[in-house]
């Protein structure tokens, strides 16, 4: 399969397009959501700075991080943690009632901070937290959400043009809010790099009152249960990636992939197929319906390369391929192709790894 084609612009787009509301203007400067979940600020936040920073470069304006949380150092270490990530500055919102996420609150926080000072683009992550406060804050303020972008730019005339994949990823669409602000988008994890850090003074801070006490607030938290799940994938942000995919023939056969995953220090992750016949949990699917990867190293065993998995293994480094079949698409972006069995392949690689690392040079792999 070819890779997605990039729709073109409707040649009227600029003729169609309204001139822009006069009340526009007061709408400026760039915004990232922050999320912060018990302290951990998801990288995400860090990856969106760095796409905020080239829109608001563009722009000539400013680039804003929002903390959301509660009171203390947990929201400041924040916030001053994005100027290390090029935020001109932050907007603070803490309260102890934001402790927790409630989409109720962080709604209200958000909002109401959007409508005093009006950023022009405001995104966020499109993890399980974002995704659910995009969508309740773009309901609220009667504005445009894009979700899941994959790529991020402005046109000439200033307006935020937002591309995703469309048709079941074999389009790739770009999508304009005319008419409404601020203009808002989502991306997932690992679709945009990570900038560099560089250790900074922070700079200015505003705060914002939350306006809430408990009583107006619904949902309540009577535990907080941390997630135990040692084997939980961390897909995303692995350096070393084994996946395997319905080349394999069985669930049996899919463990030759763990077991090589295990002796490299890597983690694993499979192609949609396997996860609709319950072989592997959805949180390991790689792709456009599940997590895009980013690893030094990438191994894929009886995938074929199909454009939906290949948009979530394009940022990997190095691509390496066993498939039967020598035309299978994968071969067309794999840095290394194997053209085998790989199941028979799989453990013969994985005995000549086991024979030569020592788990030293394992970590040595993953760094
Ligand atoms: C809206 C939408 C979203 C989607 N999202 C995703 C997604 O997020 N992730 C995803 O992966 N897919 C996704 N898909 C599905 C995608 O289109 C493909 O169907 C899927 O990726 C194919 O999985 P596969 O490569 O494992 O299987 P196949 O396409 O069946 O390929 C199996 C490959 O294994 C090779 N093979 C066979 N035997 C062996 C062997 N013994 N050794 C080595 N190689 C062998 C074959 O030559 C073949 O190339 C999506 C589809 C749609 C429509």
């Amino acid at each position: 399969m070819s890779e997605p084609t990039k729709a073109p612009a409707p040649s009227g787009r600029a003729a169609t397009k309204k001139e822009l509301p006069e009340h526009f203007k007061s709408y400026r400067h760039v915004w990232v959501f922050v999320e912060q979940e018990r302290g951990q600020v998801h990288p995400v936040s860090w990856e969106l700075m760095g796409a905020g920073r080239k829109l608001a470069d563009k722009l000539k304006v400013d680039l804003a991080a929002v903390v959301i949380g509660p009171q203390g150092e947990v929201s400041r270490q924040a916030a001053a943690e994005a100027f290390c990530y090029g935020a001109d500055l932050a907007y603070v919102v803490a309260d102890d009632l934001l402790a927790d996420y409630r989409n109720e609150a962080y709604t209200k926080a958000l909002t109401d901070i959007v409508n005093t000072f009006k950023p022009e683009i405001l995104l966020l992550g499109a993890t399980t937290l974002g995704r659910d406060l995009a969508g309740s804050v773009a309901t609220t303020l009667l504005t445009g959400l894009t979700a899941d972008c994959t790529e991020l730019d402005v046109d000439p005339d200033g307006s935020l043009a937002a591309t995703r994949p469309t048709f079941g990823g074999s389009l790739l669409c770009t999508i304009y809010t005319l008419n409404y602000r601020p203009q808002m988008a989502t991306v997932r994890p690992r679709v945009m790099p990570m900038p560099e850090r560089v250790a900074r003074d922070p700079g200015r801070i505003v705060t914002h009152p939350l306006g809430l006490v408990e009583d107006d607030i619904v949902t309540k938290i009577r535990a907080f249960l941390p997630d135990r799940d040692s084997a939980k994938s961390n897909l995303a942000y692995a350096d070393v990636v084994v996946a395997g995919g319905l080349g394999l023939g069985s669930p049996e056969n899919f463990q030759l992939v763990r077991q090589l995953a295990a002796v490299l220090g890597a983690d694993y992750g499979c192609s949609r197929p396997l996860v609709q016949k319950g072989w592997v949990t959805s949180d390991r699917q790689i792709g456009q319906t599940g997590k895009t990867i980013r690893p030094k190293l990438y191994i894929a065993a009886g995938i074929s390369g199909a454009i939906q998995h290949r948009v979530g293994v394009d940022g990997a480094d190095l691509i390496v391929a066993i498939n039967t079949d020598k035309n299978a698409p994968i071969f067309d972006f794999a840095h290394v192709g194997i053209v085998t069995d790989a199941i028979r392949f799989l453990p013969a690689l994985t005995e000549a790894f086991r024979a030569r690392l020592s788990p030293h040079s394992r970590d040595r792999i993953a760094s």
